[in-house]
């Protein structure tokens, strides 16, 4: 149900900066509709006293994997949705990364329908470019935001390593004016690293040397050369090194329609630390890199120049992850901790966590064209979040939402988890669970 109702006397932030005003009003219909100072309350109205805690617009995760339809044994959607609320998180755009593949209007089409009473958040699954995807291409950006490509295998679902491939599918997407989003690490280097380290009983299963910090530099340099040459919109997905996210920053100062964004993994831990935490909890592709990385990726976050982050949430069940290295499937979740890892982000850059807060709400609601989505303005939807900034906690995996129950920051306090969510004026997370039935509505048809 959803109740007019003033919130007051918060620390508001917008999806830029907080706030001196510290009231804010919704509507009957869900949506915002006045950010003012010391607000009074209007007859009929709720009022939700803040008591000095955060308003935040509720985060969008533009990268998560919910392997709905077709591997709810990992996640799907009604376990990945109410995951995504402990975080924070009210939009997601989700990669469908194991079969079937979005590679079809009427594929889309049916997966949009389809979750309508499944997911609790807003969604906007991706399209898959592929093959069989291309002569669906042309005016499949009324179905979805962009197109995922993967350069560099990762899943097995449809990646491309031959530069023919790459530029006829870019040109594809070129021609039907949709963006595309890509997972950048190079085959041929990461097959030599396998030749190299393969057999060596120390290093075979770091996984940082087996995908090493050239393979995604080199495929990311190869992806902006065929985007320039063919005119393609190419965002770069969970950048990992500092190298590659200087390469698409340095592309959009030429004027290059290029974008990036990394993963909360990449801002907070190193190859060693990833390596050191047993059952391969911190094996994802692209590998954890290092200390000049993370630094690096932490100072581009913090200044702006690096305006959005998305999670990779890839949930595996832990007997799977805990297999020995070369059979261990990459990814873990982590859609279920965003705003807290996010807050952590801010505090090891040493920084006011503005930039960071930024990355998860009103920066990938530009860069994905979500005009309603990630801010707190008049006429946006009342998507909130109420956090207290300096309540900390420490991750205890068996209570959290998600499927998979573990996550790889077991055991690391954190501080700014949810208290209360709401979506589109409704509250339907509060006292650590979800609220009601799923209201979760795709932003595309
Ligand atoms: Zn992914």
């Amino acid at each position: 149900m959803t109740f007019p109702t003033l919130f007051r006397g918060g620390q508001l932030f917008d999806g830029d900066r907080f706030l001196e005003a510290d009231c804010l009003r919704t509507d009957a219909g869900g949506k915002i509709v006045e950010i003012g100072a010391t607000l009074e309350p209007k007859p009929g109205e709720e009022v939700v006293e803040l008591e000095g805690k955060w308003l935040l617009p509720g985060l969008v995760d533009c990268h998560v994997h919910f392997r709905e339809p077709g591997l709810e044994r990992k996640e799907g959607y009604a376990f990945g949705s109410a995951g995504a609320l402990h975080g924070g998180v009210t939009t997601v755009g989700e990669i469908q990364n194991n079969p079937p593949l979005m590679d079809s209007v009427a594929e889309l089409t049916q997966k949009l329908s389809k979750l309508r009473g499944v997911s609790r958040v807003d969604y906007m699954p991706y399209g898959s470019l592929v093959e069989p995807a291309l002569p669906e291409l042309p005016g499949i950006d009324r179905h979805c935001a962009a197109v995922k490509c993967f350069l560099g295998c990762s899943t097995g679902a449809g990646g491309v390593d031959d530069a023919a491939t790459m530029r006829r599918w870019f040109q594809a997407a070129a021609e039907a004016g949709i963006k595309v989003v890509a997972h950048c690490e190079d085959n041929h280097i990461m097959a030599s690293a396998d030749a190299k380290y393969g057999n060596d009983p120390e290093l075979a299963s770091r996984h940082d040397l087996r995908r090493p910090v050239e393979a995604e530099v080199q495929s990311v340099q190869d992806a902006i050369a065929v985007a320039e040459e063919v005119g393609l919109a190419l965002h770069v997905f969970h950048i990992s090194t500092y190298a590659a996210a200087r390469l698409v920053i340095e592309a959009a100062k030429r004027g290059l329609p290029v974008t990036g964004s990394t993963a909360p993994h990449y801002l907070l831990i190193e190859a060693e630390e990833a390596h050191r935490r047993g059952q391969n909890r911190f094996k994802v592709n692209p590998s954890i890199k290092y200390a000049e990385d993370r630094a690096g990726l932490l100072q581009l976050v913090a200044s702006g120049a690096l305006p959005v982050v998305g999670t990779d949430h890839a949930p595996h069940p832990l007997e799977e992850k805990n297999r020995p290295y070369a059979k261990a499937p990459s990814g873990f979740p982590s859609v279920d901790l965003l705003l807290p890892l996010m807050v952590a982000a801010a505090d090891m850059a040493e920084v006011s966590p503005e930039a960071f807060l930024h990355a998860v709400t009103k920066g990938p609601a530009e860069e994905f064209g979500l005009g309603k989505k990630g801010r707190l303005a008049v006429g946006a939807d009342a998507d909130l979040v109420i956090a207290d900034a300096q309540a900390k906690r420490v991750v205890e995996e068996s209570t959290l939402p998600s499927r998979s129950k573990w996550s790889p920051y077991q055991g690391r306090e954190l501080r700014a988890f949810p208290e209360r969510v709401y979506l589109r004026g409704s509250l339907v997370f509060a006292d650590s669970r979800v609220q009601g039935e799923p209201l979760g509505e795709p932003l595309f048809a």
